[in-house]
């Protein structure tokens, strides 16, 4: 083996092919992402059985022990060898069947991948049987044979050690508590939707189960034994439908909590075709409509049962199949929307005009709320209603839907020049306080300004367009009405990651990084990636010495940092949270070094408005959705990937990498492909599946955006039909 010795290239270090038991572990851990998540697959499994009755068990967070029992119809002697293998289920046989799948599991996953992050071991017994079996599996294997036991009707399987083999995992999930917390929360959801099936979810050791519901005709009934009364108490009935093929078919019904319910978080418990999942664009649009009509009761409770046709749901858009994908999403989110808006307004209405004045005034029970019931909203009743979108529209100048409500006039005090921040932060903490809002006059004037600067047109565009693709890695392809637009999806994202930071100002929830990281790394980091080939000595000096005083700056800054934008920095200097400007949707953590450096060196600290609108900006550059670092493998950038073996090291960014031997030619380095390939589907997912559909709840394209290459019109649809047609 010869190598040019030109230049002193490294050796590209050499690529083999994983073990097929750490791909396999892999694997499982994307399906099996915390004891949690295991717990869901078992009881699900429980249910696909029809049980009637389950009882789960933890120990220690579920990383010790989860253990699930069913009375449900057990598992055949004959199947016990190949239970726990990949791709093995009883539930679909072939692709159609996908189409019309009614039970919760089909991919024949979840038991395989539980055997290669933890040991496995199932007790089920058959109905007429006399004895039941028992077998223990390990990497998708049984390690013995089963042997027979006695056992009571249905099958119970136990996990213990999960992720005894992956240290980082284990490491991420010590605290224990907290998802036996996730595990309460999981049943406490089954048990309020499958009221003919009992639920126990119960702690090892502990005498009393958490959650503890028998079997019940009545979903109220149901709510009360596992929410509690003052949930059930302040609830009222709803329902929707439609039977309409070209705009939407389904059914909803549900229960939702009037204005005497006042929590500290919105809980959602969504059912689709009898299936627990999340779906962020309808949370948003109800949590807008709450806002809107019931603002002090803006954190609902809500339960939502919608059934489909199954051909219309999509259920296999996600690893862990939370997210599902409905066809006409938006009409029937918009539709089950304006029918909680108007149950609102119709169960608010005696009590609308005392609520935001008068603070001391004991809310008067309205008479009708319990069990209110709804049919959906007659048409004719549009002229005297103002759409929930339209009030939010001239209200959004308000996050909170009520700035005007509670708006300080006193700005005087903060245009003094010599105010500094920590004045103007007490201030302010003062009136907080006083109304527990974060209604900063800064703030709403920022939220102003984007009204202000809203496109109508684009807007229009925006709300009404439907997604098609992405055209290249920056541009995504949409339709509105006749025409196609190239959307920049980076531009956009940043624009309205900008905005959620603004409108959610003080109240995010966190990201908790698994593990803290210092400042100073970060921003070194940061400095020699922006001149990697100025490495003198002399340049790292003056690096450390920019890094150090960022890093006491932002010390300095931390507790506004953490108050307002839930940036956490610990006392030691280190970045351990970030805030959730979107559900579901992380910003790419290589970028943590460069938004570090732009904290400290571009934010403008000295006023208060400019530096909340810098940091707004800052986030939304983080949090944007870049195209990854890697290259695009699907397009030109494939060929970063080829492997290289001598010489000819052309590296410029990896898109025009020329190989020139020919021997090689299929030889790529597989570990960073498939690195990049997940980064890009990754990102294609978040972009189809959070970025769209929050742009159309929450974006408000400024009118720079007509002119900056942001959209750009491709083409007429009719006119491309006529060119279609000569053809
Ligand atoms: P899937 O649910 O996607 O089919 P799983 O790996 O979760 O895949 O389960 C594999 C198979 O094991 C199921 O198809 C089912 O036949 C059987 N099974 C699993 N759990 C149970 C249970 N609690 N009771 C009866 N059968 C079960
Ligand atoms: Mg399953």
């Amino acid at each position: 083996m010869e190598i040019e010795p030109a230049e002193e290239v490294k050796e590209p270090p050499r690529i083999h092919r994983l073990d097929e038991s750490v791909v396999n572990r892999i694997a499982a851990g994307e399906v099996i992402q915390r004891p949690v998540s295991a717990v869901k697959e078992l009881v699900e499994n429980s249910l696909d059985a029809s049980s009637t009755s389950i009882s789960v068990l933890v120990k220690d967070g579920g990383l010790k022990l989860i253990q699930v029992s069913d009375d449900g119809h057990g598992i055949r002697y004959e199947d016990l060898p190949i239970l726990c293998e990949r791709h093995t289920t009883s539930k679909l046989s072939k692709y159609e069947d996908l189409q019309s799948i009614k039970s919760m599991g089909f991919r024949g996953e979840a038991l395989a991948s539980m055997t290669y992050v933890g040991h496995v071991t199932v007790t089920t017994i058959t109905r007429g049987q006399l004895h039941g079996y028992r077998v223990s599996y390990r990497d998708g294997v049984m390690e013995n044979e089963p042997k027979a036991c006695a056992a009571v009707k249905g099958t119970q399987i136990v996990i213990e050690n999960l992720f005894y083999n992956m240290v980082a995992r284990r490491k991420t999930l010590q605290n224990s508590a907290d998802d036996y917390t996730k595990i309460v929360d999981l049943l406490s959801r089954f048990a309020i939707h499958h009221i003919d099936v009992s639920f126990s979810c119960r702690k090892h050791g502990a005498a009393r189960a958490d959650v503890h519901s028998v079997a019940t005709p009545s979903r109220l009934n149901a709510i009360r034994s596992v929410y509690g009364l003052s949930v059930a108490q302040n609830l009222i009935k709803i329902e929707a439908s439609d039977n309409d093929p070209s705009s939407s078919v389904f059914e909803m019904d549900g229960f939702i909590s009037n204005s005497n319910y006042v929590a500290k978080k919105t809980t959602m418990v969504l059912f689709i075709n009898d299936r627990l999942v999340e779906c962020t664009a309808l949370k948003r649009a109800l949590e807008v409509v709450y806002v809107a009509t019931l603002p002090k009761a803006s954190k609902p409770f809500i339960y939502m049962s919608i059934t489909l046709p199954p051909e219309h749901v999509d259920v296999n858009v996600h690893p862990t199949k939370r997210e599902v994908s409905l066809l006409n999403q938006e009409v029937i989110v918009e539709k089950i929307q304006s029918v909680v808006e108007s149950v609102l307004r119709n169960s608010n209405e005696s009590r609308t005009f005392q609520e935001q004045t008068v603070e001391a005034t004991p809310s008067v029970p309205s008479v009708t709320n319990n069990d209110l019931h709804l049919s959906p909203s007659p048409s004719g009743s549009k002229s005297q209603r103002v759409p929930v979108n339209k009030i939010v529209r001239t209200d959004s100048s308000d996050p909170a839907g009520r700035m005007h409500a509670y708006l300080y006039k006193n700005p005087q005090k903060y245009l003094g020049r010599d105010s500094s921040l920590t004045t103007v932060r007490s201030s302010v903490r003062q009136r907080r306080n006083l109304k527990e809002t974060a209604d900063l006059t800064s703030i709403q004037e920022l939220i102003n300004d984007i009204d202000r600067k809203c496109h109508s047109g684009l807007l229009d565009i925006v709300r009404q367009s439907t997604y098609i693709g992405m055209a290249d890695d920056v541009f995504a392809l949409l339709q509105h009405n006749t025409h196609l637009y190239l959307a920049n999806v980076v531009n956009l994202s940043k624009e309205l990651m900008y905005q959620q930071v603004l409108r959610r100002f003080a109240h995010f929830n966190a990201i908790q990084l698994s593990e803290p990281a210092p400042l100073q790394e970060l921003i070194m980091l940061a400095l020699k990636e922006e001149d990697s080939d100025l490495e003198s000595n002399e340049n790292d000096d003056l690096k450390k010495k920019i890094a150090e005083m960022n890093t006491q700056l932002l010390n300095q800054k931390s507790e506004m940092l953490e108050e307002y934008f839930c940036i956490f920095i610990d006392s030691d200097g280190n970045l351990s949270r970030l805030p959730i400007l979107l559900d579901q949707y992380t910003p790419d953590m290589d970028r943590v070094p460069e938004f570090v450096l732009c904290l400290g060196n571009d934010v403008e600290w000295e006023e208060e408005k400019n530096c909340f609108q810098s940091l707004a900006a800052a986030l939304g550059n983080f949090y944007a959705m870049h195209p990854p670092m890697l290259p695009n493998p699907s397009g030109k950038g494939l060929e970063f990937y080829r492997k290289r073996k001598h010489g000819k090291h052309t590296q410029d960014g990896g898109n025009s990498c020329h190989v020139d031997g020919t021997a090689e030619e299929d030889e790529f380095e597989h570990e960073l492909l498939s690195e990049a390939e997940t980064a890009w589907a990754q990102r294609e997912w978040s972009i189809q599946h959070v970025l769209f559909p929050s742009m159309r709840l929450f974006l408000k394209p400024p009118n720079s955006m007509a002119s900056n290459g942001t959209f750009v019109r491709v083409a007429s649809l009719e006119k491309l039909y006529k060119i279609f047609e000569r053809c």
